[in-house]
């Protein structure tokens, strides 16, 4: 029999494993079983599916199934839902409709991704309730937006996808309630860079914090949205005998492999390596996601790849806002007990006198020795790209100081001639020095 290679999850870990696997040995029986009835489509392009932006689901595939089963020779079963992984006798057992099936391997990439934490909303039927992780749900809610069925809308969560889904829904014409249990949006920021984009949402919808979805008082609306949040689809491997970590996910080495033998994991059911802290970290994101799969595909069929780690960089469109961070924030390196502190500044993010600029808020999260930790930046333009640089700069161990000599590029169009991030390099440099 040949080697059978057997991925769980069809998502962006799961064909970028694949996909790499068939690159690394084409001899190799590559099959994915995937508990929906879609592969490879981009679910970070849901909210602008709902807001119309993308105009149909065709658009939000990658590639047409058939790349993946006739150009690439990838065995693609979908409606096949694992539900057993036997690392000792090397088998799966999925279920296919009415049928139990069982499939014997030589190595398997776990890449189920996450689910999404539920939470019941009251006076919402379960048909009117949508945490909108699969396109299933996507489509099924756009037929609703589409038809006219939706004048108010609640979103539960305040995180990086509840106020995208927020915006989608404005941009239908909906009324939107945004509740979120702790005091701030996006708790992946400090609440001083949180502040910034509240005042924004705010403008746009009506957002309650400090607010859970049974509060009294909510307005009656047509159906709900529940983000608040995803834990990682690691039962099947920690069932079996692999070790978790952070919020349960699955622990892997550089090499994807997990502490079972003849397992890899990949994408959102795993905790990577944070470069920054040292430790692992259970960071859920498609670029990560993409990368991982990759590795543990090329690395699983007989091949050599590495992922060196993350450092945790993300960004998000929040209505007209640009919102991104890398490494950590200050609230997590004080959780983590890591010495730091913030400087922050407000800077123009085109020149003064170039129409068009706005502000842009850069937060330098930095430790002993003015050493870089992390960072944050909020603006209507200038942020997404930016935040690349820092993550740059994370990656290549500097400092503030080190920071503060970068060459980075002007023109009165896109900076002014100091950087927001060397006006901010400078000014943390500065504390460094005095302290
Ligand atoms: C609305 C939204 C917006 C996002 N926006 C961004 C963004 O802008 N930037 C970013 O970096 N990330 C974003 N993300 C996160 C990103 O989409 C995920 O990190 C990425 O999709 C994870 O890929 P994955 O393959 O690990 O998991 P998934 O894409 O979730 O794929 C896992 C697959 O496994 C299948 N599966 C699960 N269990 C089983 C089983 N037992 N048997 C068979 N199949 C199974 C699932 O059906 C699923 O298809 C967003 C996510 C969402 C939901």
């Amino acid at each position: 029999m040949s080697e059978r290679m057997v991925v769980i999850g069809g998502g962006a870990a799961g064909m970028s494993a694949a996909s790499a696997a068939r690159r690394t040995n084409p001899a190799l029986d590559v099959v994915v079983l995937e508990s929906t009835s879609y592969i490879a489509y981009g679910l970070c392009g849901l909210p602008y599916y709902l807001s119309g932006v993308v105009a149909t689901a065709d658009d939000l595939f990658a590639y047409p199934m058939e790349r993946f089963t006739k150009d690439r020779g990838i065995d693609v079963r979908t409606a096949a839902v694992v539900t057993e992984l036997d690392p000792d006798g090397q088998w799966v057992v999925y279920r296919m409709g009415e049928r139990t099936l069982r499939l014997s391997y030589s190595s398997v990439v776990v890449t189920a991704g996450a689910t999404p934490v539920h939470v019941e909303v009251p006076d919402i039927g379960a048909d009117r309730t949508f945490a909108v992780r699969t396109l299933e749900e996507a489509i099924a809610l756009r037929g609703l937006l589409d038809a006219g069925k939706v004048g108010s809308a609640l979103v539960v969560g305040a995180g990086y996808i509840g106020l995208e889904m927020a915006e989608a829904l404005v941009a239908r014409g909906c009324s939107v309630t945004v509740v979120e249990r702790l005091d701030q949006v996006l708790p992946t920021l400090d609440p001083e860079v949180a502040a910034v984009v509240e005042g924004h949402v705010r403008e746009r919808v009506d957002l309650r914090l400090g607010t859970d979805a049974c509060a009294p008082g909510l307005p009656v609306v047509d159906l709900a949205v529940v983000s608040v949040g995803v834990r990682p689809a690691a039962t099947l491997a920690a069932v079996a005998g692999a070790q978790t970590g952070p919020a349960g996910a699955l622990l892997v080495d550089a090499q994807m492999r997990t502490t079972l033998p003849g397992v890899w994991a990949a994408g959102d059911c795993i905790a990577p390596l944070h470069r920054v802290t040292g430790e692992p970290a259970y960071v859920p994101l498609g670029t990560t996601a993409n990368k991982t799969g990759r590795v543990a595909g090329t690395v699983a069929a007989g091949g050599s790849a590495s992922f060196p780690g993350i450092v945790g960089t993300a960004v998000v469109k929040v209505f007209d806002l640009e919102v991104a961070r890398t490494g950590i924030t200050l609230a997590e390196a004080r959780a983590a007990g890591i010495e730091a502190v913030a400087t922050d500044v407000v800077h123009r993010s085109r020149a003064k006198y170039y129409p068009g600029g706005s502000a842009l808020h850069v937060r330098l999260v930095h430790g002993a020795g003015g050493r870089l930790l992390g960072a944050q930046m909020v603006g209507c333009e200038g942020a997404a790209q930016r935040i690349d640089v820092l993550a740059t700069a994370l990656q290549a161990g500097m400092t503030v100081g080190d920071l503060m000599a970068l060459d980075l590029a002007y023109a009165p169009p896109y900076s002014p001639v100091y950087d927001p991030i060397l006006i901010a390099a400078e000014s943390a440099a500065r504390r460094v020095e005095a302290s």
